[in-house]
C-alpha cells in the first residue's frame, strides 16, 4: 500500500478507503478498550485521529506508543466521531518504526517555553508552533522565487567568500586557513595574508549586493537570495551573525521604482501567505492570542492574519529622513524625554524611533528615503543638496526596519570622490568602478532581511525562533 501524506488524507480521504499513514505520535490517550493516537507528519498543523481498539494489538506494543514515537499505520477510513476532523483512521496494523522513551524524550505534550524548545532546537520542529513556522517560512522562500521569476528577474548566486571588505555593513568574520597559532608573519609582524589560502584575507559576504549590481548591469534585473554574516556583537531580538537576505537589483529604476517594487513585493508575499498558509497561521494566531492574554487590553497588538490584511491593503507612507526628524522632534515621547536615543538631523535612527513612526504616528508601514550622507554607505546616489543620498528604509510594525535599500551612484567621478572621503580604497574595488566606466546607468536595488519578514508574517517575537538552527554571538550549538 502506498503512503498517503496526512495533509492529504484529511483533505481528500474518503470514508471505507484503506490507507497507510506514517508519522511521529504527538499523544496518546483513551480507555481500557481504545486507544487515540494523535498522528503528525510535518505536511501539515493538524493530526491524524488514529483509532486503535486495545483488543487487536499487542499489549508492549500499545505500551511503547508514547509521544514522540514514529509509527506506520495501515487502517480505514472513516468518519470521525469527534471534532476537529472529518476522518480518522481505524488502525488494523501498527508498526513501531521508532521509538521514544518518554522519560528521556523532551518534548512532551504540554505547554513549553520558546526558551526551553531554543536549547532543544533539534527537535522544536516537532512542535506546532514550529510546524508552522518552518513551513511558512519554506512558503514564503518559494514565493519570493515565484515572485522574481514571474518579473523576469534572473536569480544570481553572489559569493559567500569576499575579499571585498569595503561594502562596511558591519563587521565580518574572517576565513582563513593560516594556523590561528602560529600564522606566518610579515616583516611588519602582521599575519601574513600572501600565504592564505585566497593569497589575501577574505571574509564570509555581508552583503551580496555590489556583485549584484555586476550582474544587474548586464542582464537588467537580478536577485540574490542568500546567506549573509554580520559578526556584530548584537544581542536583540532581531539580529542574527547569520541571517538570510534577499536582495534585487535593478538596471534603469530610480529611487521611486525602487520604493515601489519594494512595496509591491511586499505584498505579494504577504498575499501569497495569507492564500496559502491559512491553517498555519491562524494556529499562530491563536498562539498569540493566547500570549497576550494576560496583557492589559491597549497593549495587546492587533491579530496575526487582521495584521496581515491590513499590510496588505494600506499604502505605504512615504516622506524624506528630514521630515521624519521634524515629526519625531515634535512627538510626546521626544518632548516627554521617553526615547532612550537622541534625535538630531544626522544621527542614525533606532528601532525605538522607526517604531514610533509605523506603530504610534502613521499606524501603517512607513518608506523614509533622502538620508544623511555620512550614515550611509559610500554607493548611495548623492542628492544635489551635498548633505542627502537617495537612500529608502522600509519600516514595519514590529520590526522597525525591515527593508534597506537605495538608488545607486552612477557616476565615476562621484562615487570615486566619495570613496576617497571614507578612506575606501577604490584600486581594490576596480572591478566595482569599471562599471560606472563602461556603460554606467541609472540602477537601483534593495535588501529584505529575510528572518525579519518571516518575523513578520508568523508574529514570532524573537528571530531566532524563525530561522532553523541561529547563530548569535556564544551561540552555534546545532
Ligand atoms: P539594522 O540597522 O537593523 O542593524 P542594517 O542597517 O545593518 O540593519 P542593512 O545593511 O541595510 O541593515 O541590511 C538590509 C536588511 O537586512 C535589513 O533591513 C534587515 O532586514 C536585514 N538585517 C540586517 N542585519 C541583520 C541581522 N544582523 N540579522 C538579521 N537581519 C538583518
Ligand atoms: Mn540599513
Amino acid at each position: 500500500m502506498t503512503r498517503l501524506k496526512i495533509k492529504e488524507i484529511l483533505s481528500t480521504g474518503k470514508t471505507g478507503t484503506k490507507t497507510l499513514a506514517k508519522g511521529w505520535v504527538r499523544t496518546k490517550r483513551g480507555s481500557k478498550n481504545v486507544n487515540f493516537i494523535a498522528l503528525n507528519d510535518g505536511s501539515t498543523i493538524h493530526n491524524l485521529q488514529v483509532v486503535a481498539d486495545t483488543g487487536k494489538f499487542d499489549e508492549q506494543l500499545l505500551r511503547e506508543i508514547n509521544t514522540g514515537a514514529a509509527l506506520a499505520v495501515e487502517g480505514t477510513l472513516s468518519e470521525s466521531q469527534g471534532t476537529g476532523q472529518n476522518v480518522e483512521l481505524l488502525a488494523e496494523k501498527i508498526e513501531l518504526l521508532g521509538k521514544a522513551d518518554p522519560e528521556k524524550y523532551p518534548i512532551q505534550p504540554k505547554k513549553h517555553s520558546l526558551e526551553f524548545l531554543r536549547e532543544n532546537a533539534h527537535l522544536r520542529f516537532r512542535t506546532n508552533t514550529f510546524g508552522a513556522v518552518f513551513r511558512i517560512r519554506h512558503t514564503m522562500a518559494f514565493a519570493i522565487n515565484k515572485y522574481f521569476n514571474e518579473k523576469g528577474f534572473y536569480y544570481l548566486h553572489t559569493p559567500i567568500i569576499t575579499a571585498s571588505d569595503a561594502e562596511g555593513a558591519g563587521q565580518m568574520f574572517r576565513v582563513s586557513t593560516l594556523d590561528a597559532v602560529n600564522p606566518p608573519i610579515t616583516e611588519e609582524g602582521k599575519p601574513d595574508y600572501s600565504k592564505d589560502f585566497f593569497g589575501r584575507p577574505t571574509n564570509l559576504t555581508v552583503s551580496g549586493q555590489l556583485e549584484g549590481e555586476l550582474g544587474a548591469l548586464a542582464l537588467g534585473e537580478i536577485y540574490t537570495f542568500g546567506p549573509t554574516f554580520r559578526a556584530e556583537n548584537s544581542n536583540t531580538t532581531r539580529h542574527l551573525a547569520e541571517f538570510w537576505m534577499i536582495e534585487p537589483e535593478m538596471a534603469f529604476y530610480d529611487l521611486k521604482d525602487n520604493m515601489d517594487l519594494a512595496e509591491e513585493f511586499l505584498k505579494y508575499l504577504i498575499r501569497y501567505a495569507l492564500e496559502h498558509c491559512s491553517d498555519d497561521l491562524s494556529f499562530l494566531s491563536s498562539r498569540l492570542k493566547e500570549e497576550e492574554k494576560n496583557k492589559p487590553q491597549d497593549q495587546r497588538s492587533m491579530d496575526l492574519v487582521e495584521k496581515l490584511q491590513f499590510v496588505l491593503n494600506s499604502e505605504f507612507v512615504r516622506l524624506t529622513y528630514t521630515e521624519a526628524i521634524d515629526i519625531l522632534k515634535n512627538s510626546k515621547p521626544y518632548k516627554k524625554n521617553k526615547f532612550q536615543f537622541p534625535v538630531d538631523w544626522g544621527v542614525d535612527l533606532q528601532s525605538e524611533h522607526e517604531r514610533y513612526l509605523v506603530e504610534k504616528h502613521f499606524k501603517c508601514p512607513v518608506i523614509l528615503t533622502d538620508y544623511p550622507r555620512d550614515i550611509k554607505a559610500f554607493y548611495m546616489k548623492q542628492n544635489d543638496d551635498g548633505k542627502t543620498v537617495r537612500a529608502m528604509d522600509v519600516l514595519f510594525p514590529q520590526i522597525g526596519e525591515i527593508i534597506g535599500g537605495s538608488q545607486r551612484e552612477e557616476v565615476l567621478e562621484k562615487l570615486e570622490n566619495r570613496m576617497k572621503e571614507m578612506d575606501i580604497p577604490s584600486e581594490e574595488m576596480w572591478w566595482y568602478l569599471d562599471t560606472r566606466r563602461f556603460g554606467s546607468v541609472v540602477h537601483s536595488g534593495f535588501g529584505l532581511g529575510f528572518e525579519r519578514f518571516v518575523q513578520f508574517v508568523t508574529g514570532m517575537g524573537n528571530i531566532r525562533d524563525v530561522i532553523a538552527f541561529p547563530r548569535t554571538p556564544k551561540n552555534a550549538e546545532f
